[in-house]
């Protein structure tokens, strides 16, 4: 048995509207649990600023209810990634029955590590995703039926870090080129002012997080000056400067590489467009190792065939597997990865190492790791 405490931070008018919204979630609360949640409401006065008049009440609702975490499933969406008994193996020790799962079993569990989303999932307390991308679960409804999401955020950066390395080092050493060679035994040097080396170019990252920091560390430790894009422009001792999302096209603009880290939201879809390849230089190389659809596809195309810039790396696609008809397969300059940019040996352990850290703070009842609702 494991307690969790949900927080309402509500403040609203003392009005029976406020009242109807606290009752429905303290409903939603009670619905999945068998005992009653413990629930606390918090009032408190406050001044309005404008009138200086005392009008409104001031509400916080907090609800401990109890999640009974007996059986505990690995999805076997998480295939792609690693074997489902590898993460299964590395829980055999915590005090609760740890199963890989299909699709049928799902509702037997009452929380579930997976890949995929499956609606079967509402049915269990808690999904933990082996991503750190959660843009493909439907959060409104994880909300409503008080299912806790949580995301792997945190254990990529090593990895995807130096996979970027990987592909700037191949356009500029031009290993892809010899690899492309191989195929057909052609012993062909690149020609004289073809390669060139990466330290002292600059790279802007763009996303700033758990993808974009470790990004930064690696190639900063190849020599690479990197500059960062972020909703706010906090300095990161990663970076050598930052620039707010605002000011995209200018951070972008007098790049060698722009690489990007960002989550895909409704904000960041497709914030790399035609206008954002047009700004690019022509001799700048594209990166993509956060989601497809932050990349507005058919501008990429267009940008690549006019030679607008050089080349691009992209791991994530609009579509993936990319179809075989896709034109981004046909580009010398472009480098094609499935989605792997953040594949280790240790990619099951580590996202075990969550798992265990969230399975003890739900028996504490303090707040999950990595909770995105
Ligand atoms: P994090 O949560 O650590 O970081 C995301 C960062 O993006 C935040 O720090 C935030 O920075 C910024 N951000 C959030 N929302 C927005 C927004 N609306 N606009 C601009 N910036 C925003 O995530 P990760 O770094 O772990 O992962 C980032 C993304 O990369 C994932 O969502 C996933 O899609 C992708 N990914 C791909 C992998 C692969 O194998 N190719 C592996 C792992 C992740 P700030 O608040 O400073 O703006």
């Amino acid at each position: 048995m494991a307690a969790v405490t949900k927080s309402y931070p509500l403040r609203a008018p003392c009005d029976e509207d406020f009242h109807r919204a606290a009752v429905v979630s303290y409903r939603a609360l009670s619905a999945r649990v068998d005992a009653p949640c413990e629930t606390v409401v918090r009032f408190a006065r406050e001044s309005d600023s404008t009138t200086g008049e005392t009008l409104n009440t001031v509400y916080s609702v907090s609800s401990s209810m109890h999640i009974d975490i007996e059986r505990l499933g690995v999805h076997e969406s998480v295939a792609t990634v690693f074997p489902a008994r590898v993460l299964v193996d590395s829980l055999e020790d915590l005090p609760l029955e740890v199963d890989a799962i299909g699709d049928g079993e799902i509702g037997a569990c009452d929380a579930v590590v997976t890949l995929e989303y499956d609606d079967a999932m509402l049915e269990c307390a808690w999904i933990h995703s082996i991503q750190s991308g959660v843009d493909r679960f439907p959060f409104e409804t994880l909300e409503d039926e008080d299912t806790i999401l949580t995301n792997s955020t945190g254990i990529h950066g090593q990895s995807v870090g130096e996979t970027v390395a990987g592909y700037l080092l191949a356009f500029a050493r031009r290993l892809h080129d010899a690899v492309a060679n191989r195929g057909d035994r052609r012993w062909e040097p690149p020609a004289w002012d073809e390669a060139f080396t990466i330290s002292g170019t600059t790279a802007c990252v763009v996303g700033t997080g758990t993808l974009g920091t470790g990004v930064a560390d690696v190639l900063g430790s190849l020599g690479v000056r990197v500059t960062g894009v972020r909703r706010s422009t906090e300095p990161l001792p990663e970076f050598d400067e930052m620039y707010a999302n605002d000011d995209l096209l200018e951070a972008i603009s007098d790049a060698d590489f722009v690489i990007a880290t960002i989550p895909l939201t409704d904000e960041t879809r497709h914030c790399f467009d035609a206008e954002a390849f047009a700004a690019m230089r022509e001799d700048a190389y594209f990166v993509n190792v956060a989601r497809g659809s932050v990349v507005d596809e058919p501008a990429l195309v267009e940008a690549l065939e006019a030679d607008d810039i050089a080349g691009a790396a992209l791991d994530v696609f609009e579509t993936e597997p990319l179809p075989e008809e896709s034109p981004l397969w046909e580009f010398d300059e472009v480098i094609v990865s499935p989605h792997c940019a953040g594949f280790t040996r240790d990619y099951g352990p580590n996202v075990g190492e969550i798992v265990r850290e969230n399975v003890a703070r739900l028996e504490r009842g303090d707040d999950l790791q990595n909770r995105v609702v």
